[in-house]
């Protein structure tokens, strides 16, 4: 995987933990020099030092937030590549029973977590002059009712079918749109979920491969996506849960 000369936007680093972390190391270490966003003052104080160890740019970004997405895409001169690894869910709504979601909650998780993509794609699309890979995190949870996933499974059912519209709105302009799906990982994200201990138990008993998915694991297939390697690849949902999936 050769990223050499490639400049990627990463959106979602909050911690050493994060999804998004794996990926920005793997971009790295393919070559590829980055931009990553933090959500808000508080989390830079933790990406800060990320960033410097890897030597990127670092930007606030909360999607909500139209200003932020105008400064953070009028400071890039080049982009062919970018990341989409958020999701929230006001904690009410996550931990209660579908039926019991509340519009407000529900139109929260679908905007941050999903409407965001669709807002990444269409700023993105102007830089990217060449084509571009842009790659979002999914969960299981879209495809099949997953213990506890709740209002998430829904959202993501979105995020993905979200996915195969955009890879052909941008299928023209040689962009592709993927979404990866990694099994069960201990991030600050995913200790909203009730349970979760239960779930990575179960992912790392049941899983062909007999073993959990990391963040390294994520970056690696990540990096690839963004690679030339991956050219014909658009439209996705790519699992990375060991097999989980094929068994479950
Ligand atoms: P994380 O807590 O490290 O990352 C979540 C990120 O979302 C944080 O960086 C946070 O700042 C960001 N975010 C939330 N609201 C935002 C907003 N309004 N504006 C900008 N950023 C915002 O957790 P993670 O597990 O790395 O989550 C990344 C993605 O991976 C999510 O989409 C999650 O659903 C998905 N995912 C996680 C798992 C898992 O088990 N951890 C499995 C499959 C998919």
């Amino acid at each position: 995987m050769n990223l050499q000369g490639k400049h990627g936007l990463v959106i979602g680093v909050a911690n050493e933990h994060s999804i998004a972390w794996g990926c920005a190391q793997a971009y790295a270490d393919a070559g590829a020099s980055l931009t990553l966003t933090a959500q808000n003052d508080r989390s830079r104080d933790y990406v800060a030092p990320l960033a410097e160890r890897i030597g990127a740019d670092l930007v606030t970004l909360d999607v909500r937030e139209g200003e932020q997405w105008d400064a953070v895409f009028s400071g890039l001169a080049q982009l062919d590549f970018a990341l989409h690894s958020i999701a929230f869910a006001p904690k009410a709504d996550l931990q209660g029973d579908l039926v019991d979601a509340s519009a407000k909650g529900f139109g929260i998780a679908m905007e941050i977590s999903c409407y965001s993509l669709i807002e990444l794609c269409r700023r993105a699309r102007p830089l990217m002059k060449s084509g571009g890979s842009i790659t979002t995190m999914s969960y299981y949870g879209a495809q099949r009712v997953v213990p506890n996933y709740q209002l998430m499974g829904p959202v993501k059912a979105a995020l993905e079918a979200s996915v195969r519209q955009l890879s052909v709105d941008l299928g023209g302009d040689n962009i592709r749109v993927n979404a990866l799906s990694p099994g069960p990982i201990a991030t600050r994200a995913a200790s909203g979920l009730a349970h979760f201990d239960e779930l990575m138990r179960k992912a790392a008993a049941d899983a062909p491969l007999g073993t959990l998915t990391t963040i390294e694991d994520v970056g690696q297939f990540a990096a690839f996506l963004a690679s030339a390697s991956a050219r014909h690849v658009t439209g996705q949902t790519l699992f990375v849960d060991a097999g989980y999936c094929a068994r479950d």
